[in-house]
């Protein structure tokens, strides 16, 4: 019933002023979880395919990854979009494309604007020719503050150096033709070591300017107000991923140091594990107002 792209979640979403939780999902329990928090929450949802996770077994996992959460998309009582996270490889977008996403990123960010614009328009062309819808990535959300690299002068590389610029957006909104739009305004992937700042009067530009909704990465970690007040600005897709898993390696590393053996049942060591990423599913959607717009 309810495997959906990502061009009508997402322009329900604009137009009804909130937000969608797109969540890593790198494990089948994983998935299910975070299906089980948004039916609990009456919220669409986003379930997002990793490419080193689908890339495990000589590029096996990726039919047996799409075979078990289409299943899963099919059966779930409320709207769920299967997306393919950050791909940079063409190929294997292309890959992906054929294999069943409904959705898919191509991210080429790192790359000059005109370069951006066609490798974006690439994977446009072929998504679009099988019914897929695409995000892509203008400006770019590094791993800056993340990965720690710290210079010499105990600087990092700073996000704010990075933003999307209005005027770009709108020559490659309309160039590529994508269906939802990746922008940097301060956030970073992974942990922050330094709170980020969102640039809030140019979100407010952005949003005027595009005519497609807007996606936030780097939600892991970001202060509650500030993802509120993005999502009030127009941001319509939310990416959270290191945020569960901390919580999820938080209660499996006290579960492996309580008990006094390792030989311990999958299920049973999991069990706390994902409940706890469950939680901070069902927290990230009460914060993206997605609950009950199923
Ligand atoms: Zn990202």
């Amino acid at each position: 019933m309810a495997l959906v792209n990502i061009k009508e979640m997402l322009e329900k979403a604009r137009r009804e002023k909130y937000c969608v939780g797109a969540f890593d999902a790198s494990t089948i329990e994983m998935a299910m979880k975070i299906v089980e928090a948004a039916e609990e929450k009456r919220s669409p949802v986003i379930l997002m395919g990793l490419t080193p996770d689908l890339q495990q077994g000589n590029g096996a996992m990726l039919d047996y990854w799409l075979y078990c959460l289409r299943k899963m998309a099919e059966d779930a009582t409320v709207p769920v979009c299967l997306h393919l996270d950050h791909a940079t490889d063409m190929d294997f977008l292309k890959k992906c494309v054929d294999a069943g996403f409904t959705s898919v990123m191509y991210d080429a960010s790192v790359n000059t604007l005109e370069e951006n614009i066609r490798l974006s328009k690439e994977a446009v062309d072929y998504a679009h020719a099988h019914g897929v819808t695409v995000e892509a990535e203008l400006g770019h959300v590094g791993d800056g503050i993340v990965s720690g690299e710290v210079k010499e002068d105990g600087d990092y590389d700073n996000p704010d150096d990075y933003l999307t610029d209005p005027e770009e957006m709108k020559r490659f909104i309309e160039e590529t033709g994508v269906d939802c739009l990746a922008v940097a305004v301060g956030t970073s992937h992974g942990v922050y070591v330094h709170e980020p700042k969102l640039h809030f009067d140019r979100l407010d530009t952005l949003n005027a300017i595009s005519d497609i909704p807007m996606v936030m990465h780097g939600g892991s970690g970001t202060p509650d107000d500030q993802i509120k007040k993005a999502v009030e600005k127009g941001i319509c897709k939310l990416n959270i991923y290191s945020e569960m898993l901390s919580a999820y390696y938080g209660e499996l590393k006290k579960k492996l140091e309580s008990s006094g053996t390792l030989a311990i049942w999958v299920v049973k060591a999991n069990e706390k594990p994902l409940e706890a990423l469950k939680e901070v599913v069902k927290e990230k959607i009460d914060l993206c107002g997605s609950a009950g717009k199923a």
